[in-house]
């Protein structure tokens, strides 16, 4: 299992929700999680793996958190910044502003519910990982003018010429 880069295009797929918490999932998430940890990334979500569904896991440093199917039911109108990245594209790092605090809701692996209140790094996180189920990517987000100081380098990644 290997990360896939910006210009693939299930990078830019809605992902399908998780219909059977089975073991082939469990195998799925068990590997998505070591490619994250291998990877030195705190988030990875499945499409970034080439799989389309909404799934991803995390760690913000507080252990290992497994998402599936999540809905993201408030945001903070409080919008804070902060400098992200993403395993999907390479040698990119930019400020993106973000609500502070989310309302969640998501299954587990055991298919149990929960509902949280996130904030700060942690909701920082799950919005990023969550807007890789829905196609969106951190770079989306940036002004033109950084877009541009940043286009030679994003095409190259489009052309798979940086890893
Ligand atoms: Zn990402």
């Amino acid at each position: 299992m290997n990360v896939i880069y910006l210009g693939n295009p299930t990078l830019r797929k809605k992902a399908k929700r998780v219909e059977k918490f089975d073991e082939e999932l469990k195998k799925f998430i068990e590997e998505l999680t070591k490619v994250m940890y291998r990877d030195d990334g705190v988030g990875l979500a499945a499409p970034q793996v080439d799989e389309s569904i909404r799934v991803f896991v995390y760690d913000d440093g507080n252990g290992l958190n497994v998402v599936i199917n999540p809905e993201i039911l408030k945001r903070s109108e409080n919008k804070v910044k902060m400098e992200e990245g993403c395993l999907s594209v390479p040698g990119i790092y930019a400020d993106v502003f973000r609500a502070q605090s989310v309302e969640v809701k998501y299954f587990d692996i055991e298919g149990k519910e929960h509902h949280k209140e996130l904030s700060d790094y942690e909701a920082r996180i799950f919005q990023h990982e969550f807007d890789h189920l829905e196609g969106v990517l951190f770079i989306d987000y940036l002004s033109t003018a950084k877009k541009a100081i940043l286009r030679s380098r994003i095409n190259k990644i489009k052309k798979g010429e940086v890893l």
